[in-house]
C-alpha cells in the first residue's frame, strides 16, 4: 500500500498487532535477558536479529528510525544523539584518514567546523564549493580519493537551496554518494532521495521534534548506492571487517542494509552517541504532526517575509519562497509546497537598529535555536558571532544587521503585529 506523507507521519514505523499498545512503547532499558549464552553469541555475530544492548539497538529507536526511513523513501535508518553525530557518522562511515570530501560551503556552522577542522585532525580533507558554482568548478573539486559529496537542502542560516540533481549527478559521475542534510524542509516538503541523493541526514532537534524538547539526529540510507560497483573506494563496506569477525557488509546485508548496519555495528559500537529511547519517543510525538506543522511554518515564513519585504524600515529580506529571492527558481523546483519557516533580514540602521528591534519583540523569543513551534529570533552579530567585528562578519557572509527569524506555528497576523510594533521602536 503506498501511503501519502501525512499518513506515514502519523502511523509509519510502529504498526501494532492485536492487543499491542498504539503508541510506541519506551524501552527504557540498557539490556535484554537470554536463557543461553549461545543465543546471545548469535546476536553478537549478527547471525540473528534481536536486542541485547541499547547502544547497538533498541526497539523504541528502531520504530522511530523506521518511520523516518519511510518518510524519506529510504531503505534503513539509525537515530543518533544529535544532528552533529548524524553528520559525523554519515561521512565517517565511508571516509577516513587520507580521504577527501566535497561539501557545499553553505552549511550549518557546526557541520562546517566538523568537516573543516575536527575531521581534518582525523586526516580527512574537505574542499568547499559554492552551492551555485559552475559545473566546471564542481568537477574541479573532486580528487581520486574523494569519498562523498555533502550539502544541505536549505542551508542554515544562509537559506541557499541545493541543486540536488546537479550535485547527485556530479557525485555519481565520480563514483561516490551524495549526502544531503534535509533538516530545514523535512521529508514533508522535500525528499532528496527522489532527486538522486543517496543518504539523508537530519538534526531531529529542529522541525521533527518541533517543540524544542530534545536534541537528536538521524541518518537515512536510500539503499540505492552501488558500493560494489566502486568497491575500491569503499573497502569498509566491501571487504571483511576484522573488528566484526570478518563480516563483509555488502555481502551479508545487501546494498539496502550494508551502510546502516556498518554504522550501527561499528561506529555506534565504538563511538557511542546513541539517542535515548525517551528522546526517540518525544521525536515520534513531533513526527505525528509534522505534516500539519510544516505547512504552517512554511506559510508563516512566507507571509512574514512578504510583509518584511514591503516594510520601509527593512533593508533586505531572504526567504527561499519569496518572489524575486535568489533561490526562488530552485525552491520552485525542489520545494513547490513551501520551504521552511526561517527568514533572514536586515533592519535599516545596521547593528544598532537590529538591537533595538530585538529588544522590543514581545512574541518572538530570543533564543539560539530555529525550527520549533514557538517563534524565535537570533541576532548572530550579537550572539553566535559576537567575537567578530563588522568586517569579519561580512567575510563570513553574515552582515552586522542580519536577523534570523524562525517563524513558529502561531497565527501569522500576530507575528506580523509583533514585528511591526518592534520596528516602530527603531528610530
Ligand atoms: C542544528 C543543525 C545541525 C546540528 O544538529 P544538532 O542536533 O544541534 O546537533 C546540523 N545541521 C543543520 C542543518 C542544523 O540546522
Amino acid at each position: 500500500m503506498s501511503e501519502r506523507i501525512g499518513t506515514t507521519c502519523v502511523q509509519g514505523g510502529w504498526r501494532p498487532g492485536d492487543g499491542e499498545p498504539r503508541q510506541v512503547p519506551i524501552y527504557q532499558n540498557t539490556t535484554w535477558k537470554y536463557d543461553t549464552s549461545e543465543h546471545m553469541g548469535r546476536l553478537f555475530d549478527l547471525e540473528e536479529s534481536g536486542y541485547f544492548y541499547t547502544r547497538l539497538a533498541n526497539p523504541t529507536n528502531d520504530a522511530v528510525a523506521a518511520k523516518i526511513a519511510e518518510l524519506e523513501g529510504g531503505a534503513a535508518a539509525m537515530l543518533t544523539s544529535s544532528g552533529q553525530a548524524a553528520n559525523f557518522f554519515a561521512v565517517f562511515n565511508i571516509a577516513g584518514a587520507g580521504d577527501h570530501v566535497v561539501a557545499s560551503s553553505a552549511i550549518y556552522g557546526g557541520t562546517y567546523n566538523l568537516l573543516a577542522h575536527t575531521m581534518g585532525r582525523m586526516g580527512l580533507e574537505c574542499t568547499f564549493v559554492d552551492p551555485h558554482c559552475t559545473d566546471e568548478e564542481l568537477k574541479a573539486a573532486f580528487r581520486p580519493n574523494t569519498k562523498c559529496v555533502f550539502g544541505e537542502t536549505i542551508a542554515n542560516p544562509a537559506l541557499a537551496v541545493l541543486d540536488i540533481e546537479r550535485f547527485a549527478a556530479a557525485a555519481h559521475g565520480h563514483g561516490v554518494p551524495l549526502i544531503v542534510d534535509n533538516t530545514f524542509p523535512t521529508p514533508v516538503l522535500c525528499r532528496p532521495i527522489e532527486w538522486g541523493a543517496d543518504i539523508v541526514t537530519h538534526s531531529t532537534t529542529k522541525y521533527m521534534d518541533g517543540h524544542g524538547a530534545s536534541v537528536g539526529g538521524v541518518i537515512v540510507d536510500s539503499g540505492r548506492f552501488n558500493w560494489n560497483a566502486h568497491a575500491d573506494k569503499f573497502p569498509g563496506l566491501t571487504t571483511p571487517d576484522e573488528s566484526y569477525h570478518g563480516v563483509v557488509y555488502t555481502e551479508r546485508f545487501g546494498l539496502e542494509g550494508a551502510y546502516i548496519t556498518k554504522a550501527t555495528a561499528q561506529l555506534m559500537r565504538d563511538l557511542g552517541s546513541i539517542q535515548s529511547p525517551q528522546n526517540a519517543f518525544l521525536i515520534n510525538l513531533g513526527l505525528e504532526s509534522l505534516h500539519l506543522r510544516m505547512a504552517r511554518h512554511a506559510a508563516n515564513g512566507r507571509a512574514v517575509a512578504e510583509h518584511l519585504a514591503s516594510h520601509p524600515k527593512v533593508a533586505w529580506v531572504r526567504h527561499p519562497s519569496l518572489e524575486g529571492d535568489s533561490e526562488a527558481a530552485l525552491a520552485a523546483k525542489y520545494l513547490p509546497e513551501g520551504s521552511c519557516g526561517v527568514v533572514s533580514f536586515g533592519v535599516a540602521g545596521g547593528r544598532a537598529a537590529a538591537e533595538t528591534f530585538m529588544k522590543n519583540l514581545k512574541l518572538a523569543q530570543i533564543a539560539t535555536h530555529v525550527a520549533d513551534a514557538r517563534t524565535c529570533v537570533l541576532h548572530p552579530a550579537n550572539a553566535t558571532h559576537r567575537q567578530m567585528n563588522d568586517a569579519e562578519l561580512e567575510a563570513a557572509g553574515i552582515s552586522a544587521d542580519l536577523i534570523r527569524l524562525s517563524c513558529g506555528i502561531e497565527d501569522a497576523a500576530d507575528l506580523i503585529a509583533d514585528i511591526d510594533q518592534a520596528l516602530a521602536a527603531v528610530e
